[in-house]
């Protein structure tokens, strides 16, 4: 069994002390470690970004059984659109939970916390429900951003839900390395030069500063977080 990273200096001391191969071989150990222990209770969380995609990719290559859930909001652009439903394809076993509630217009520039809230965060909570997931699986990295460095591999921020974070110590270069070396379609909007993608309101293009510089620019939210890493996620959890 992998030995967690439990602080996040730990998990720091990672990104530069294990190399590209070292870093693969412990994510693919610890999700061999977590399913062993949660079974089908084990999911993945799939928002088909390039984290995301690697992590799916992984979890495969763990147990192609592994199921997986996508959260889609109306504002997702059409190319997301277009690749969720390709994944979706090849992969069934993939269940998509998508929030309609009606909503006021421009919610995202009004209040965007209330409209992550309704549109991703609740979603999540059904999966999580619906799927009887107690394990899921992130694409979390600890180098994307200011509201990134304090994660750890495996956390219980709910109780009974544990949420594990394979690939939390790897640098941006090397999931680019992973997805090239093992060929693994990404979402083409990557080609127009984003390095984080969301929505489409919340979505802009940056050069140079951290990954997630471009989600919610010019918000209070700006390089921040939808709420799924950070709101309760047991089922009737309003806090
Ligand atoms: S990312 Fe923007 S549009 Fe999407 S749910 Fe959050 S605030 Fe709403």
């Amino acid at each position: 069994m992998v030995q967690v990273a439990t602080t996040p200096d730990e998990v720091h001391e990672l990104v530069s002390g294990l190399n590209f191969k070292e870093k693969v071989d412990r994510s693919l150990d610890l999700i061999a470690d977590a399913r062993r222990e949660f079974g089908d209770g084990l999911v993945v969380a799939n928002s088909l970004g390039k984290d995301s995609v690697a992590i799916w990719d992984l979890a495969k290559r763990v147990d192609p059984k592994i199921r997986g859930f996508i959260v889609t909001t109306r504002f997702k652009p059409p190319a997301t659109r277009q690749f969720m439903n390709e994944v979706v394809a090849r992969y069934p076993e993939t269940l998509i939970f998508k929030n309609d509630v009606e909503i006021p217009d421009e919610l995202y520039k009004t209040d965007p916390d209330e409209c992550c809230d309704l549109l991703k965060v609740q979603p999540v909570r059904w999966a999580i429900e619906q799927m009887g997931v107690s394990c899921w699986v992130t694409g979390l990295r600890c180098t994307e951003g200011r509201t990134r460095t304090d994660y750890l591999e495996r956390e219980e921020r709910d109780e009974g839900l544990i949420k594990l974070n394979p690939i939390l110590p790897w640098e941006e270069r090397e999931v680019w390395q992973y997805l090239a070396l093992y060929q693994v379609p990404v979402n083409p909007l990557y080609a127009e030069g984003y390095r984080s993608l969301g929505c489409e309101p919340c979505t802009h293009l940056t050069a140079g500063g951290s990954e997630r510089d471009g989600r919610w620019l010019d918000t209070s939210k700006c390089g921040g977080e939808c709420g799924i890493h950070t709101r309760p996620l047991k089922s009737g959890a309003t806090a």
